[in-house]
């Protein structure tokens, strides 16, 4: 299929891509154009212009910035998955991001790209609702940072003004005593997250103090398993029963789309005992 006509645009810096998307309501950027393009292809977006954002150097990298990492939006799958600074400092980025798709898709797919695009069975939105990542964009009026539980609004949308940019995340440095696991059901290798989980877990004297999960997949945004991160603090780190216990809250407050591959109730089934597996694992690494 073929996209409606638009005009193409590659900024070659930060401020210079804020005045074009400004200068244009009808216009959009593009990252990597994974979600994109299929997008432009089936004409559900017919956007006037495209600002490619390849080309603005404030976008890529990571960098270590003290108590938080800072990754920048155009940072691709792939390049976040090499970083030694990802995988000491936040590994949970790094686990969740193993699983996306294939290697093709990580080349070209960006780390801001898949916030921004909101999808609620995107893998990176869970792991930054559980981390609090706190997401910078800029805009007309500057720049601003949003926490990531304001930044996910709804299916594919998010807290983004007109005209704003994501220019990437900070992830908060978790520091000793934690332990990560994204655990991702899906239907065949390499593919969208029927149910997903991410999980932070910080464990004293054999038992778990604290615990942060995310949740793929369960409604029209990522979301926190607030329930399951009270029943299970104290509990002791080796204990299958009790953090089985705690993790049967996974589903509270969920909303779990049906669709060909699972319904909402088979999707609650999975988010507790995916919870319970991510939890375990968490706390013995
Ligand atoms: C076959 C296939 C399988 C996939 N499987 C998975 C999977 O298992 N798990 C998973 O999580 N994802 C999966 N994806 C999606 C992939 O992770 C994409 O990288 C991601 O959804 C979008 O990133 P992108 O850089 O390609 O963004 P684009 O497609 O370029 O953009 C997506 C949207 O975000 C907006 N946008 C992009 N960057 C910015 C920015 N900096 N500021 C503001 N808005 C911005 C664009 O305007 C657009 O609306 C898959 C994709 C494909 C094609």
């Amino acid at each position: 299929m073929i996209p409606a006509p638009f005009d193409y645009v590659r900024p070659g810096s930060l401020a210079e891509a804020c005045q074009e998307l400004a200068a244009d309501e009808d216009a959009k950027v593009i990252a990597g154009g994974q979600s994109l393009l299929p997008l432009l292809r089936l004409r559900l977006a017919y956007p006037s212009t495209l600002i490619d954002l390849a080309r603005v150097p404030e976008l890529h990298g990571v960098r270590d910035a003290g108590d938080h990492v800072f990754i920048g939006a155009m940072t691709t799958h792939d390049e976040v998955l090499h970083s030694d600074v990802v995988k000491s400092e936040c590994p949970l980025v790094a686990l969740a991001t193993a699983t996306v798709a294939d290697p093709a898709v990580r080349h070209r797919g960006t780390f801001g790209g898949s916030l921004a695009h909101a999808d609620p069975a995107g893998d990176l939105p869970a792991v930054a609702v559980a981390l609090d990542m706190r997401l910078v964009a800029r805009g007309p009026s500057g720049e601003r940072v949003i926490p990531a539980a304001e930044f996910f609004v709804d299916y594919l949308e998010t807290a983004l003004a007109p005209g704003e940019i994501l220019v990437g995340a900070q992830v908060p440095k978790l520091g000793p005593g934690w332990g990560f696991r994204y655990e991702k059901f899906h239907r065949t290798a390499q593919a969208w997250a029927i149910v997903g989980v991410a999980a932070a877990v910080r464990r004293a004297n054999g038992a778990i103090e604290e615990a942060r999960v995310g949740l793929t997949n369960m409604g029209t945004r990522p979301i926190r398993a607030t329930a399951v991160e009270q029943a299970v603090r104290g509990v002791s780190a080796t204990d299958s029963a009790a953090v089985r216990s705690a993790a049967s809250h996974a589903a509270d407050d969920t909303d779990p789309p049906a669709d060909l591959h699972a319904q909402p109730d088979y999707r609650r089934h999975l988010a507790q005992v995916l919870t319970h597996r991510a939890l375990l694992t968490a706390a013995a690494a």
